[in-house]
């Protein structure tokens, strides 16, 4: 199609409505009263009529083939110039066949893996009618109050990175003509993921500094990696709304960064420019929207209600609209919609691809993968033990997470199926619910007779995801008295987790004999934890996420700078150093731990020479599995940058080897260290490395392992060391 062409036919009306995005009721032929409450105000507020829903641009949340088929033909039927409509949604990990959550995905540090979950979640739904994922969220998260880290794949910035590129290669493959193939968005531009107090929506304030080295190097990579579209956040960066802010979105997105794809407003961001008290009326909010560069407007009205007689006015030039609407187009273009606007529901069904077996093996695969091993003092793997299962979560199937598509709970496999399935003998009894205690005392009297309590604990799923901030990240009260009673029969409790963000684990960690965090397992969960707690997989689910001792520490992050009051120097005043009075500085399970079955030992960290200004260093390390079971070892290369100019992190994750190493054996691996990996933003704006001397960590998290030191011109004084 040439769309510029294109564009050169159209009205005024029908280029503004390419900008807007609104739901699918819209196209119900009594669309006025199918739509209820705030949502039904807010379609009334875009000024919505029987007739301009003909010219709009793109729809959101439409979820199955038929929909799509009705709304598509509907619409084009009507529409002058016969241009496709695109339909958008929410697919973050999966779409009927729902995978592990964002965060216990990135637990896998399995890049491939994620890859293969985006292509199968593409597939889905394509099949269903869709065209474009608000996915990946690219956005860096240190704070577990922030309900919405379950979304996101933690606070290393290299390693989002990677994974939000997986996600997009995933979703988009090679070509988006390819069968299967969704346009990736990420999101939310920018820095969603540091609101203060970890409140969401709230305020994000940062200096340009950690903006640019810790926050938005992985939106970046998933453009590198191609993704067609950038949505905005709905938080100020440095007082400017980021969905007005002409510094994230033309002076970074379009000119540093040279994005050319389409850029969308997170849902009615525009109108909230108002309550942020950064613009007058919807008139004058769209208008900075559009200044800023903001393509589609997602359901605030703005556009369509005052863009006209913004553009009539020439406080808006036709040239930003055309821009705006060619990029849209091109986008429109690129999906194959002109030829086949019945794309991906013409050729396949929602039946064939839906929970496909080969999607659900991997579901399994990928949870098995994303379940981190936190404590264990020798009793997992489970054997013939007599089982007691015991927890809210024995039977819940709100496993799903809260962003699940188009899954349903129903289809999920709770933990007491998988059980079943596998002819185990238990004894059952829930203890409580998430929230409200049902009987401990029954359930106490159900474990006494058991050998090994299989306890379920964790939170709902709408207690974390959009708007499930918290102040107090414990789990419920019912839940912790319960563990406390069952404890005190003096039976070995393996504690299973549900939840969407780290939590404090004190007590869960002083009255479990084992741990195993699972976050949201997806439609497979029954299977897949059934499989680690009977050894049938060793764990090898490393956190991306620091857990905390106390909610007080957050926000916290591995890759922290140094203080000038380190507790750890020699002769320090101890009452003066950086600490708390009442807690540790340190997580209670750092980000890169996770146990496994098999024991793995570090040794013989070598350097090919010892200055990298004499050419790419490459360190090698032998790992053996000193057990009698194989296991998958997540090696973790980190490095620190002694002296700089400004304070760098204590250190920075580099590297990983994702490897499977068979009982008794050993292998090696290798990082090649090149001077982009020590190269920081300095004062002066430029991206390089300082001569100097560096540390080197391996090992099996951020705080084990092995280090040596090598340097950037200089001599080097010291080799190796333990940490
Ligand atoms: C969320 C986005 C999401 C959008 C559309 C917003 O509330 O912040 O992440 O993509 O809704 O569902």
């Amino acid at each position: 199609m040439n769309v510029e062409h294109l564009i050169k036919q159209m009205t005024l009306q029908e280029k503004i409505g390419q900008l807007i995005q609104i739901l699918p009721s819209v196209y119900s032929d009594d669309h006025e009263d199918v739509i209820t409450g705030p949502v039904a105000q807010l379609m009334k507020e875009s000024g919505i009529t029987s007739e301009n829903r003909w010219e709009i641009g793109s729809v959101i949340g439409i979820n199955n083939a038929a929909q799509a088929r009705y709304i598509q033909s509907q619409y084009l039927e009507h529409n002058r110039l016969q241009i496709p409509l695109l339909f958008m949604a929410d697919i973050i990990h999966g779409h009927r066949t729902i995978y592990p959550v964002p965060l216990a995905m990135a637990s896998s540090w399995d890049i491939e893996a994620i890859e293969q979950m985006a292509r199968q979640s593409a597939f889905e739904a394509t099949v269903s009618g869709l065209h474009v994922t608000f996915s990946p969220m690219a956005d860096l998260t240190r704070d577990a109050r922030w309900g919405r880290v379950m979304e996101a794949t933690g606070e290393d910035v290299w390693l989002n990175g990677e994974m939000a590129a997986a996600f997009v290669r995933g979703y988009q493959g090679t070509d988006l003509k390819n069968e299967g193939t969704l346009a990736a968005c990420v999101k939310h531009f920018a820095a969603y993921g540091a609101p203060e107090g970890g409140r969401d929506y709230n305020t994000v304030d940062m200096s340009d500094r950690e903006l640019r080295e810790f926050y938005l190097p992985a939106y970046k990579r998933a453009l590198d990696e191609g993704a067609k579209m950038v949505m905005t956040s709905f938080n100020v960066v440095d007082g400017i709304p980021a969905t007005v802010s002409t510094y994230l979105l033309r002076d970074i997105l379009r000119k540093e960064w040279a994005f050319d794809g389409v850029t969308i407003s997170d849902w009615s961001s525009i109108k909230e420019v108002i309550f942020h008290g950064v613009a007058e009326s919807l008139a004058d909010a769209g208008r900075l929207a559009m200044e800023a560069g903001v393509d589609i407007d997602m359901m605030s009205g703005a556009y369509l209600n005052h863009l006209e007689e913004a553009i009539e006015q020439k406080r808006i030039s036709v040239g930003k609209l055309d821009e705006a609407v060619l990029r849209i187009l091109r986008l429109k273009d690129e999906l194959g919609l002109f030829e086949h606007p019945y794309r991906g529901i013409e050729t396949m069904t929602e039946q064939a691809v839906h929970l496909a077996p080969e999607h659900r093996a991997h579901a399994r695969e990928l949870a098995e993968k994303s379940i981190v091993l936190l404590k264990n003092e020798d009793i997992l793997p489970l054997s013939n033990q007599k089982i007691a299962l015991i927890g809210p979560f024995i039977t819940s199937t709100d496993v799903l997470g809260p962003w699940a598509g188009s899954g349903k709970t129903e289809e999920a496999i709770p933990l007491i199926e998988a059980f079943r399935e596998k002819g185990i003998p238990f004894s059952y009894s829930p203890g409580s619910g998430v929230e409200e205690e049902v009987d401990w005392e029954a359930a106490v009297e159900t474990a006494r007779q058991a050998e090994v309590i299989v306890l379920a604990l964790g939170e709902a799923s709408w207690m974390s995801g959009e708007a499930g901030s918290k102040t107090d990240i414990r789990l419920p009260k019912t839940q912790v008295d319960g563990l406390r009673k069952l404890a005190a029969l003096n039976i070995p409790i393996v504690t299973v987790l549900f939840n969407g963000r780290p939590l404090d684990l004190r007590k869960v960690e002083r009255y479990s004999t084992a741990i195993l965090e699972a976050w949201y397992p997806g439609t497979e969960t029954g299977h897949a934890v059934y499989n680690l707690l009977y050894g049938h997989q060793s764990p090898s689910a490393k956190l991306t996420m620091s857990f905390p001792h106390h909610v007080g520490q957050m926000p916290l992050r591995y890759d922290a700078l140094r203080t000038g009051r380190p507790a750890d120097i020699e002769n320090a005043d101890m009452r003066y150093t950086s600490k708390y009075l009442d807690a540790p500085n340190e997580a209670l399970f750092p980000f890169g731990f996770g146990m496994s079955y098999a024991q793995f030992d570090y040794e013989q960290l070598t350097l090919s020479h010892h200055d990298c200004g004499h050419g790419d260093i490459t360190a090698t390390v032998k790992v053996s599995n000193t057990s009698t079971v194989e296991g998958d070892e997540i090696i973790q290369w980190y490095i620190q940058d002694q002296v700089a100019k400004v304070s760098r992190p204590v250190k920075q994750l580099k590297g990983f080897n994702r490897v499977t190493i068979a009982p008794g054996t050993s292998i090696e691996v290798e990082l090649t260290i090149s001077l982009d990996m020590l190269a920081y933003l300095h004062p002066d704006g430029s991206h390089s490395a300082d001569d100097g001397y560096f540390t080197l960590f391996v090992g099996p998290s951020s705080t084990e392992g092995l280090s040596a030191e090598f340097a950037l011109n200089r001599v080097v004084k010291e080799i190796q060391h333990e940490h």
